[in-house]
């Protein structure tokens, strides 16, 4: 293990060192640990915590649900949590997980065969197990790039970041961000910007950028909708206002805040809900705003989070803080690129596992979902089995308590959002006429149409899977040999 991290662990009155089940000292030990088995304790015992009261609790949970949504007339809860999405009924998000997992197969086997000879030269050992995932991954990772987080870190003066996002918003979508002065605000650091359509100038809308950390501030990144936009039966347009919340840290003295790599991709995700928010043109402001469909309202987000990946926008968003001249280098933006691809397929199967997972659990009563896991684990995971022991209710926390039977929604949106990018602007990314349409076409129509209808007219055929599946072939494959 990293010396630093031997260092911050408690001692026993023994001198052994401690080790507690959080995440903090757990993800360190599964990415870093060379020894095989020292991984798997520390896994056996983290995916069983609190397992036996956990999953009393998920099981009263799913049983609840499915009882409310008979209720209501449904035959399961999953019926009842797709009925006003996008996808519309589980038959679909079961035959969209099914057809995404399969077509992944081929790539996540090269990526694990590479994991295992990595394995086999390093251990000696051809077993290949849940607790090995995380530290190959990361060992492979070694092998193809070697990307100083830090270092990236110093490219991203907010400023900087900041005007690079105006820039690449105005040029995309024709979108001008003039800042506001002298406006009563509720925090010093809360700036307000108008936001006017580049040719015209007419005025779309307001959104106040509220950043930075303080105390007593709501805790969550996230936009908000202070007015949505609408126009009354007199044709008088109500315009819209939103608000953005981050958690920056502030500049102090000379040295400016500087943002994380994943600081970056996230502000660039939540200003896509600002543009969505201020180019929702629908009448009535029920369908304004951020009302749109759960499937559809992160496809423009997800869209605009592959500009953190191209050499083209990154450079207008990063400047060395010393000298805000110099962009950050073609070899970062290079590695930037290989972090988020390499080992797709695995990844990917593993999210596929918990959206099913979710999506069984909730269209159907009385599952032994302790069997369910297991049976199911080593079906997606190219025969890995499940650890001995490991608990659903803390292996799946997520799918357990936040996204009961939407689990898949993520996937959905990165999947649809990824056929836009492909056809409209990978081989132009700053294409104004396509960005002109996706404001009008997709943007605009808000919540007042079906999405499928809205990306079918703007895309000039129904979405597909296969730009989605072709990126993460392309991008993600290790160098076949080992030295
Ligand atoms: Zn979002």
């Amino acid at each position: 293990m990293p010396s630093q991290f031997m260092k911050s662990l408690d001692k026993t009155e023994e001198g052994k060192l401690k080790v507690f089940l959080r995440i903090c000292h757990v993800s360190p030990i599964l990415e870093y640990c060379k020894i095989g088995s020292t991984r798997k304790s520390v896994a056996v015992a983290y995916w069983q915590r609190r397992g036996r009261e956990n999953l009393e609790i998920l099981e009263n949970l799913v049983r609840l649900r499915h009882k409310f949504a008979r209720v209501l007339g449904y035959s399961n809860y999953a019926d009842y949590a797709i009925e006003p999405r996008m996808a519309k009924s589980p038959s679909k998000v079961f035959e969209f997980l099914e057809e995404v997992s399969d077509n992944l197969s081929d790539l996540a086997t090269t990526e694990l065969n590479f994991l295992k000879e990595l394995k086999l030269k390093e251990e000696g050992d051809t077993f290949f197990g849940m607790e090995d995932l995380l530290y190959y991954i990361r060992r492979a990772e070694e092998l193809h790039f070697n990307l100083d987080m830090a270092e990236v870190r110093q490219y991203f003066p907010v400023n900087v970041v900041l005007s690079g996002i105006f820039k690449i918003l105005q040029d995309i979508f024709g979108l001008k961000f003039k800042e506001v002065k002298n406006i009563e605000i509720w925090d010093e650091t809360v700036n307000l910007y108008a936001v006017l359509d580049l040719s015209s100038k007419e005025l779309l809308g307001y959104v106040y950028l509220d950043m930075f950390s303080r105390q007593g501030k709501f805790a969550h990144t996230c936009v908000l909708s202070l007015q949505n936009g609408c126009s009354s039966s007199k044709g008088i347009q109500q315009l819209p206002v939103t608000l953005l919340i981050s958690h920056f840290p502030k500049q102090i003295d000379e040295c400016p805040a500087l943002l994380r790599f994943s600081d970056v991709i996230s502000l660039f995700h939540e200003f896509s809900h600002v543009v969505h928010h201020i180019c929702n043109r629908a009448t009535f402001s029920r369908f304004s705003g951020l009302h749109v469909e759960g499937d559809f309202v992160e496809i423009p987000s997800h869209l605009l989070e592959n500009w953190c990946y191209e050499n083209i926008s990154l450079k207008l968003m990063s400047g060395f803080h010393k000298d805000i001249t110099k962009s950050i280098t073609n070899e970062m933006c290079k590695s930037l690129k290989k972090k988020r691809d390499l080992f797709s397929g695995l990844k990917l199967k593993q999210e596929i596992l918990t959206c099913l997972f979710d999506q069984i659990i909730h269209s159907s009563d009385n599952i032994d979902i302790v069997e369910l896991l297991r049976h199911l684990h080593p079906k997606i995971m190219l025969g890995i089995p499940l650890l001995d022991g490991t608990n659903p209710a803390s292996f799946l926390p997520r799918s357990a308590i936040c996204y009961d039977a939407t689990c898949y929604s993520q996937l959905w949106s990165e999947v649809f959002a990824a056929d836009i990018f492909v056809t409209k602007f990978q081989d132009d990314l700053l294409n104004q006429h396509a960005g002109l349409q996706f404001r009008n076409k997709v943007l605009a129509a808000g919540g007042s149409k079906e999405p499928l209808d809205i990306l079918s007219d703007y895309l000039g055929r129904k979405p597909s899977i296969q730009s989605f599946i072709q990126i993460k072939a392309k991008n993600s494959l290790p160098v076949p040999e080992l030295k």
